[in-house]
């Protein structure tokens, strides 16, 4: 017999007397004596009733006194001893929090109350107590139990409440339980239905009825059952159908009107809930512009604004409004890029082919229907598996043994690759002829000749174009290129200085520059030179701190765009600037825009007001999709007054512009009185999902998508002046090239350097290849084969066009590479380094963000690149295969990149045991063999570099990067610190430069701390008789190598948005999924919670 455990104490309680006696009653065969068991029940009421303690005896942990009172209940017809036992639960129930209910719920006894529940409405005339007792016990374990809607649907209970409320509208006192049921209930999409059908929606409008004060308690949750009704299709639908769109605005105009001291804002709220949902269809978002609930919620949320409480009716009044705001197309022909690049080969399965496969006449740029929405049925079995749903974090892990193991496999046989033995002459060097006049020669062209024995014919090709180029561009400085240019559009001609940058910035040169752009081949054959390419960028002294979002920011941006709907009247829709038809409208009342120029990319520019334009950028060549990186020139503005932009087809959901980042600008005023440099910029920056709609072929077949809108505003300091704007610092081919140049004229005799061609780019544009490191101390036989056998280090940069940082970053790596510092030669004793600094020319020198040529991300393109498609990817491939092939993999490859939605400076890398750890396979990781070594570059680059985080850093590996350079370099060429390392566009969150935006001096400091850092790795790795050599880093190494055996856990994987919450909920979406709304979660608090939580 099981006993209950408290009664058999010592000095047990007179309440667990009467359990126990109860108990005695329950394991009768039939209960006989009733009035025994009224009586003990009676009893216990009344001490639980009186004796607050008694309560706690009955719920201690692992007391069966829960058990016995349900079982009693569950044996028991009499109504007395359930109206007891009923009154015994609520009270147990009524304090104790989610505990209780939850002991409740685990003996089962939400489906006996519900049994009883549906007993009792099958009798003729229930008991109005025993209903009310029934509903007020399920109201309160409704909202705690996660399958009541299933259970109460299951047993028959819905219809019961439903007859119950429809038979006692007026009888207020039982309303109230029943309504909270109800609500319980309809949170459950298939019950919605089922209520629906059973025309609970219409019974919700009685209860509801015109404004007034009385019975609030009773009105809010009939909104909020209403507003859980109304998110079934079918539910809204009938709901348009009645003309309850116009009602509730009337209502909703009601509250707002009598509430003057805001006392029941939640109400309105609800009421709000409800229009939010119904919006949700098509038919309800008709209804409410019919209805004229635009204007409605415009004027009633401009009126709630300086309140900061109704912030919650602003808020879902902006949201409703947003989902109603007619789709616009955006302003353009077709969204495919402005520029085409025929390319020679064109794979029939090829994004190039499917884009420009399209019959003639097909809108790419809109749906055919505005405002897709597929049949407004509801899906029955959906939402009820809820707690069934994989964690979405490791859908992307890669979880196949076999595919994380590192193999070194050699895929192409060695005649094939042996061509490439020629980008490695350092192997073979034997110094015998002594290499002619290697000393330090000052920047002049004329030096390239003489670099020793010419290096390949494609360098020689080089060597004779430059010197060609130099004497058109001595002409070009006043004349062609220069004249035409933006010196022509400032109208300054005779004024114009060019600062000295070429005193501040060492690898800068205007005048090279232009012999640089002159060899630089552009799809839409630019002819101006931008002037911060020109000029050069010194990096200003003082702080840009990451910026402080101003409060509401978001929200007052949207409600401008909102008015232009409302006041379209003041709208002034004027073309000023557009690539697709060139002529356009110039009255001397606007802006003048331009970005023809390298790496320049804005399509379109339309003035909205008279101070606000939209931006439309373009498509990346050959693709059309891909906008984000931006560069334009700006002139004709008014000094002093505030100018808002709008880039309006932006494609992320998310921007590091809702976290501080500000766009930069450059004043060619400022330039010229001594500061050419760009600045962060702009206030009022933000970033969200506008009203512009995205067809079906730009969003990978998805419909019904948006753009976004990324908005910032400018107040202009000087008259006459040439503005540029830019995503991140430029960083053009052009511009490598030069720095390239430079770098070779800072050659010493102790340096061995060499640059090549690697191979052709589609676009007509060289690739470069670097080969860096020391010469040999000395011909000797020694000193030569130590020369030959420095481990190789593998540098790449800039696959993706958009990510400039990546470029500065690199630029500081090869400075400090060149340099004449002891470190520096240390370094190149130590290494090779096979470096190519800009593996997507094409893509920087046309203005792309993300692709080639050839409509495509290179970035993955890794596993099967292709010789004609990608040829950069092809051959630098081919150079990692031809060095595992000979033996000589590299000790370390790492790709810079930079990171639009993060902050500070990172590392992802490659992890068997990290992977497994991540997932759930059932391999036990302890039997994978793993070397850490794949973390001590990074925990070096901890120590030394103070932008570099490592608690950013991942080691996992993703199925969607199998085809990027970290992975196949990993996977197939076998390097073990195989990286990409990415680079905030924003700022630092941590270390150094904690708060602050990062900047050119930042970035190349990372790239020079990187080599610092490949220095004390080359420490670590050597062998021991070498390392002591060093012994003055000895301390530290050995800190190291501990912490190496040390590392027990792995580092968290990394999503892809990991920034805080925001003190203004970041409302980029205007979608009314439960996932994205803030709203959501707030529906059943109290309001002091709801103004926790809010402010
Ligand atoms: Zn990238």
């Amino acid at each position: 017999m099981n006993k209950p455990k408290m009664a058999t104490e010592k000095g047990s309680s007179r309440v667990l007397m009467l359990l126990g006696q109860l108990e005695r009653l329950n394991g009768e065969a039939v209960v006989t004596d009733i009035e025994a068991i009224r009586q003990v029940t009676g009893k216990i009421l009344h001490l639980i009733q009186t004796q607050e303690k008694t309560r706690k005896e009955i719920m201690t942990k692992g007391s069966s006194g829960m058990e016995v009172i349900l079982t009693s209940l569950e044996n028991t017809r009499d109504l007395q001893t359930i109206l007891n036992i009923l009154c015994i639960l609520n009270e147990l129930l009524t304090v104790g929090g989610g505990r209780r209910v939850g002991v409740f719920v685990s003996k089962g006894g939400t489906a006996i109350v519900l049994q009883l529940l549906v007993q009792s409405g099958k009798e003729a005339s229930p008991s109005e107590e025993l209903m009310l007792h029934l509903h007020s016990l399920l109201a309160k374990v409704g909202p705690k139990d996660r399958k009541f809607g299933i259970k109460a649907r299951l047993n028959g209970a819905l219809n019961v409440t439903v007859n119950l409320l429809k038979q006692n509208l007026q009888n207020h006192k039982l309303l109230l339980p029943c309504l909270q049921v109800l609500r319980v209930y309809s949170s459950n999409s298939v019950n919605a239905v089922s209520l629906g059908k059973s025309g609970v929606v219409e019974l919700m409008f009685k209860v509801i009825g015109p404004y007034s004060k009385k019975n609030t308690t009773l009105l809010k949750v009939a909104l909020d059952t209403l507003a859980a009704l109304l998110k079934s299709k079918m539910n809204a639908r009938r709901a348009v159908d009645r003309a309850h769109v116009p009602a509730l605005l009337a209502i909703y105009q009601d509250w707002h009107r009598n509430d003057t001291r805001h006392r029941h804002m939640l109400i309105r709220k609800s009421i709000l809930g409800c229009i939010k949902n119904i919006t949700n269809i098509k038919l309800g978002r008709k209804a409410f512009i019919d209805a004229d609930g635009m204007r409605i919620l415009y004027n009633t949320s401009a009126e709630c604004l300086p309140v900061r409480t109704l912030d919650p009716l602003v808020n879902t009044s902006s949201l409703i409004m947003r989902k109603c705001f007619p789709k616009n197309r955006l302003p353009l022909p077709t969204i495919k890029s402005v520029f085409h690049h025929p390319l020679q080969h064109v794979p029939a399965s090829g994004p190039v082919a499917q884009l420009y496969s399209q019959p003639p006449g097909v809108d790419d740029v809109v749906d055919e229907s505005d405002d897709n929405e597929d049949t407004e049925v509801d899906t029955e079995n959906d939402t009820e598996n809820e707690e069934d749903e994989k964690d979405p974090r490791n859908d992307d892990i890669e979880t196949d043994i076999n595919k994380l193991r590192s193999r070194q496999v050699l895929t192409r046989p060695f005649e094939e690759l042996r061509v490439y033995e020629r980008f490695f002459r350092e192997f073979s060097e034997d110094f015998q002829v002594k290499p002619p006049r290697l000393k330090d020669t000052p920047v002049d062209l004329d030096s390239i000749s003489i670099s020793k024995a010419p290096e390949s014919k494609l360098e020689l090709e080089l060597v004779q174009g430059l010197s060609q180029l130099l004497l058109d561009a001595s002409q070009s400085v006043n004349g062609g290129c220069g004249g035409e240019g933006p010196q022509e559009e400032s109208g300054e001609q005779a004024v114009l200085e060019v600062p000295d940058t070429a005193a501040l910035l060492p690898l800068h040169d205007p005048d090279l520059y232009l012999v640089m752009v002159k060899g630089t081949c552009s799809v839409p054959g630019y002819t101006e030179v931008a002037y911060p390419d020109y000029f050069g960028h010194v990096a200003p002294n003082f702080r840009e701190h990451i910026l402080e979002r101003v409060y509401g920011v978001q929200r007052s941006k949207i409600f401008q765009d909102i008015e232009r709907l409302i006041h379209p009247t003041d709208i002034l829709d004027k073309v000023v600037y557009d690539l697709d038809f060139c002529p356009v409208i110039d009255d001397g009342e606007c802006l003048k825009f331009n970005s023809q120029f390298e790496s320049g990319n804005l399509r379109k520019a339309i003035q909205v007001r008279k101070f606000e334009y939209d931006l439309v950028l373009n498509s990346d060549i050959n693709s059309n999709h891909y906008h984000q990186w931006f560069y334009f020139e700006v002139s004709s503005m008014r000094v002093g007054v505030p100018y808002r932009f709008n880039i309006i087809n932006c494609e992320k959901s998310n921007s590091q512009f809702n976290y501080g980042m500000q766009v930069l600008m450059y004043s060619v005023q400022d330039a010229i009185s001594g500061s050419p440099r760009w600045v962060r910029t702009g206030s009022d920056i933000c970033y969200y999902k506008n009203h512009f709609s995205r067809s079906s072929i730009a969003a990978g077949g998805q419909k019904g998508k948006s753009y976004y809108t990324m908005t910032f505003t400018v107040t202009f300091q000087h008259k006459d002046d040439v503005c540029y704007f830019a995503y991140h610092y430029p960083y053009t081919y052009s511009t490598l090239k030069m720095h390239l140049q430079k770098l070779r004229a800072l050659r010493t005799p102790q340096i061995y350097y060499r640059q090549e061609q690697l191979c052709e780019t589609l676009g007509g544009n060289c690739c470069p290849l670097l080969t860096i490191t020391a010469m040999p101390e000395s011909t000797g036989n020694d000193h030569i084969c130590q020369f030959r056998n420095r481990p190789v280090v593998f540098l790449t940069a800039r696959v993706h066009p958009g990510e400039t940082n990546a470029s500065w970053v690199m630029k500081g790596t090869l400075e400090f590479l060149m340099s004449s510092s002891p470190l520096a030669q240390s370094l190149r004793e130590s290494y090779i380094f096979k470096i190519i600094p800009m593996l997507n020319p094409d893509g920087v020198i046309n203005g792309n963000h993300r692709c080639s040529l050839s409509g495509e991300d290179l970035n993955r393109q890794w596993l099967t690149p292709s010789a004609e498609l990608h040829p950069t990817i092809y051959h630098t491939k081919s150079l990692l295969q031809y060095l595992t092939a000979i033996g000589r993999t590299p000790l370390v490859f790492c790709d810079y990149h930079g990171h639009s939605r993060k902050k500070n400076v990172f590392m992802y890398g490659c992890s068997i045991k990290e992977t497994v750890w991540q997932t759930n396979v059932s391999a036990s990781s302890s039997d994978l063999q793993e070397d850490l070594g794949y973390r001590t570059l990074p925990k070096l680059l901890s120590q030394l570099a103070p932008a570099f985080s490592l608690s950013s850093c991942s080691f996992v590996v993703e199925r969607s990067k199998e085809s990027t350079a970290r992975v196949v370099v990993w996977r197939e060429i076998g390097v073990q610190r195989s990286y990409t390392m990415e680079s905030t566009l924003c700022g630092c969150d941590q270390g150094k430069y904690k708060g602050l935006q990062i900047g050119t001096r930042e970035l190349e400091e990372m790239g020079s701390q990187f080599c610092v850092a490949l220095l004390r790795l080359r420490r670590l790795t050597s062998p021991l008789e070498l390392r002591n050599h060093h012994t003055h880093l000895l301390d530290m190494e050995s800190d190291l190598i501990e912490t190496r055996c040390n590392i027990t856990c792995p580092t968290t994987y990394v999503m892809e948005e990991d920034e805080p919450a925001f003190l203004e909920e970041v409302d980029y979406s205007a979608e009314s999924d439960e996932e994205n709304d803030p709203d959501a979660d707030h529906a059943h608090l109290d309001p002091s919670e709801l103004s926790q939580n809010r402010f």
